[in-house]
C-alpha cells in the first residue's frame, strides 16, 4: 500500500538555528510540500547531556519565523524513552543486542573500537539496565541500496559495522541511531531529506531497520554548507544564530538549493510557495558539500 508522503526536520537542540540547518530544514520542507505531503518537526534531545530546553524553543521559534511550521504536534525524544526501551528489549529477546561492561580503559588496546569481546558472554536473560551499556550485535551480512535523488545510487555494507555500536549508554541515554530509527518508524516518516554529513550514520540505521523488519524511508542527502575555512557550518563550529524571519537569509538559503529569481518584495509565505514550485533536487549538484560563497560569509 502506498503510504502518504511524510517528511521531517529533526534538529538536536545543541544551539540556535544556523544557516546550515535552515538549508536542511528548507530542503525537507520543500520536498514534502512539493509531494503534497506532511512535514513534521521533531526535537532530537535524546542526549540529555548535550541538549538544552532553551535551544529547543529557540529552534522552533526560528523555524516558525521562516514560515516552517510542523503539520503535527512537535515530539521531543526526551519524552519517548519508554518506546526506545521497549525496542531495545525486543531486540534483546531476539538476541540482537548484548550488554557490555567494557570501559574506555579496557578498550584502549583496541583504539576505542569494540571487537566483539563481550559477545561470548551474552546473557539474554538480563533485562536492559543502566549498569552497563547495550551494544548492537552486527553479525548479519547485508548490503543496503539507496537511490538518492542527489547522491545517486548508494551502497551501504553492513560489514563496515565492526564496532558494535552502542544503542544505550551506561548512563541510561539511548543512542541517536536507535532513537531516530524508532521515531521515524513510529511517526510513519516516508522520506528523509537531510544533510550529507548524516550519510556516515546511514549504514547503522539501515541495519536497524533490517533487523527490526521495518521498511526504511526513502533518503535524499543534500550537500552540507562549508564556511570559508572549509568547516561545516554547524553548531560545533560556532555558526552564527540567524536573524528571525529575515528574507535575505531565506533567499540566500534557497539559492544553495538551486532556487533563484524570487523577488525579495514578496512575503515569506509567498516566497515559500514559489520555492515549492521551483524545488527540484535533481538540479542540486551531486556533491557531499558546497562552499559558502564569499558574498554570503556574513551568514
Ligand atoms: N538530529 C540530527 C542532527 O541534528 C539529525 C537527524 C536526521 O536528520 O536524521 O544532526
Amino acid at each position: 500500500m502506498q503510504r502518504i508522503y511524510r517528511g521531517r526536520f529533526a534538529p538536536s537542540p545543541t544551539g540556535p538555528l544556523h544557516f546550515g540547518s535552515l538549508v536542511a530544514a528548507l530542503a525537507s520542507y520543500l520536498d514534502a510540500k512539493k509531494h503534497n505531503g506532511e512535514w513534521l518537526i521533531r526535537i532530537e534531545d535524546v542526549d540529555g547531556s548535550r541538549c538544552k530546553k532553551e535551544h529547543a524553543q529557540s529552534l522552533i521559534s526560528a523555524l516558525s519565523s521562516y514560515g516552517l511550521l510542523s503539520d503535527l504536534p512537535i515530539l521531543k525524544q526526551s519524552t519517548r524513552f519508554e518506546l526506545y526501551e521497549n525496542t531495545l528489549q525486543s531486540l534483546n529477546t531476539q538476541k540482537k543486542v548484548f550488554p557490555c561492561h567494557c570501559t574506555r580503559q579496557s578498550l584502549k588496546t583496541y583504539q576505542g573500537r569494540h571487537p566483539h569481546i563481550c559477545s561470548p558472554n551474552i546473557s539474554n536473560t538480563e533485562k536492559p539496565s543502566s549498569e552497563h551499556s547495550w551494544r548492537l550485535l552486527t553479525n548479519q551480512k547485508a548490503i543496503f541500496e539507496v537511490n538518492d535523488p542527489i547522491q545517486g545510487h548508494l551502497l551501504f555494507d553492513a560489514e563496515k559495522l565492526q564496532n558494535n555500536p552502542i544503542l544505550k549508554r551506561k548512563d541510561g541515554f539511548f543512542s541517536y541511531q536507535l532513537a531516530v530509527v524508532v521515531d521515524d518508524h513510529a511517526q510513519e516518516i516516508t522520506h528523509l531529506v537531510r544533510g550529507s554529513d548524516l550519510l556516515d550514520t546511514t549504514t547503522e540505521q539501515l541495519y536497524l531497520y533490517s533487523i527490526l523488519d521495518w521498511e526504511p524511508p526513502s533518503m535524499c542527502h543534500i550537500p552540507v554548507i562549508l564556511d570559508s575555512n572549509g568547516n561545516k557550518v554547524s553548531k560545533q563550529n560556532h555558526a552564527k544564530a540567524l536573524l528571525a524571519g529575515d528574507k535575505l537569509t531565506l533567499l540566500t538559503a534557497l539559492k544553495y538549493l538551486q532556487i533563484t529569481n524570487i523577488s525579495p518584495a514578496l512575503h515569506i509565505q509567498e516566497i515559500l510557495q514559489l520555492a515549492i514550485k521551483k524545488w527540484n533536487p535533481e538540479k542540486i549538484q551531486q556533491s557531499k558539500s558546497i562552499q559558502l560563497k564569499p558574498e554570503d560569509c556574513w551568514l
